[in-house]
């Protein structure tokens, strides 16, 4: 057997050079891609950094820690996503969540190291955490403020310790407050905006799964939960189509329960029901997997055997007509007796489906004439 590679749609799009740098489709270049989205905000800092420290507003080893410290975290989730390692570490191969705890880290060294960056800190550290809030789960979001709130009383604390004179306790006071006010709104906004966004995935949930509903319900009988008449119409076109392409016999036949009218009469409607409900189970259990039943009227069935020559279709029909008779109905009312009949037809090859379900139907009224609880067979 010769197994053909999958063919991607996007493949011939892709170069090389980008299929090494981006990694397969799949989770490894989402996570790829979705880092590659970060980077803008990462080089606007390193511009940033780079044009104060030329403009003399910040000492150049204070520009290169901060710089280091960014190229190196990047670069290693880089390697961590592209190696797809991340998928191992972590259930978002994006590792959203880590890389916000790396941001708020950076965020933090600036801020220890580069005072002019001191009030641009809250901006940036919720720039960051805004950027990846919906990838974050409830608990992820506190985690990231609490660690961010900690971190940031942390350098206050060691700025106050080490060089006291770089800092101006007032303005730091303020930052602190700031801080706090700014990361309890965070919260809230993270709380609000993640409630709307799982509703909205409830409500998509809960669609789809009507969708589904309704389109089983479409496709099938109410009582007897066969196919119905109108679904079974594009099965038979489509066998019609297939039997030609491949030069395939295939058979159909009609069933009708026996005298039906006197069970309603003499058990009621409700047992008439039940009797149609139990007589299609005995159906399905016996045709098989390969063959198709639908409801086709009141108490008429239309049975589809694709791939199936008219001596198997007979045998198939006797072990139904067998089910039924033999099935023990006295369960159900007592005294009653089901049986069926039934008229098959062997589908002639380039002709369309209504000669051969008209000739089929034409059988089915021979065995009822003939005596009932028989099957008769034509060929179309
Ligand atoms: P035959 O052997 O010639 O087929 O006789 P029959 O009595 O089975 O045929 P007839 O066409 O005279 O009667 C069919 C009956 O099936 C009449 C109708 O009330 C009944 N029927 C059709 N649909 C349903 C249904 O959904 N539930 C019940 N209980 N009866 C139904
Ligand atoms: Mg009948
Ligand atoms: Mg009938």
């Amino acid at each position: 057997m010769v197994v053909v590679p999958p063919v991607l749609f996007d493949a011939p799009k892709r170069s090389p050079l980008t299929h090494a740098i981006m990694g397969p489709i799949g989770p490894v270049r989402d996570g790829v891609r979705r880092l590659v989205l970060t980077l803008p905000s990462y080089l606007f800092i390193a511009v940033l950094l780079l044009a104060c420290a030329g403009l003399g507003f910040v000492q150049p080893w204070q520009t290169a820690a901060v710089l280091g410290y960014n190229v190196a975290g990047i670069g290693a989730f880089y390697v961590l996503v592209r190696t797809g390692m991340a998928q191992a570490l972590a259930k978002d191969p994006s590792l959203a969540f880590q890389r916000v705890m790396f941001n708020a880290s950076m965020v933090m060294l600036a801020y220890a190291l580069i005072p002019l960056a001191r009030g641009l800190a809250l901006q940036w550290l919720c720039m960051t955490i805004l950027f990846d809030m919906r990838r974050l789960s409830a608990l992820q979001v506190r985690v990231v403020a609490a660690s961010a709130y900690a971190m940031l009383i942390g350098v206050v604390l060691l700025i106050l310790e080490v060089s006291p004179s770089s800092i101006d306790r007032d303005a730091e006071f303020v930052n602190v407050a700031m801080a706090s006010v700014t990361l309890c709104v965070l919260l809230v906004v993270t709380h609000i905006g993640q409630g709307i966004s799982q509703h909205r995935k409830a409500q998509k949930v809960e669609l789809e799964r009507t969708v589904a509903k309704l389109n089983a319900l479409s496709v099938r009988d109410g009582l007897t939960q066969l196919y119905n008449r109108r679904h079974f119409q594009t099965l038979l076109d489509e066998e019609v189509r297939r039997s030609h392409r491949c030069r395939r016999p295939f058979c159909v036949a009609i069933l009708d329960i026996d005298f039906f009218k006197r069970v309603n009469d003499q058990h009621g409607h409700a047992t008439g029901d039940v009797v149609l409900r139990e007589v299609s189970r005995l159906l399905q259990n016996a045709i098989g997997p390969t063959h198709a039943l639908a409801r086709w009227g009141g108490e008429e069935f239309l049975l589809l055997m694709p791939e199936t020559a008219l001596a198997d279709a007979l045998n198939t029909l006797e072990a139904v007509g067998r089910a039924v008779r033999e099935h023990d109905w006295a369960d159900h009312a007592p005294g009653l007796r089901v049986t069926l009949s039934a008229g098959a037809c062997q589908h002639g090859q380039g002709l369309n489906l209504t000669p051969t379900l008209e000739l089929a139907d034409r059988a089915l009224y021979q065995a009822k004439h003939g005596g009932r609880d028989q099957v008769v067979a034509v060929t179309a």
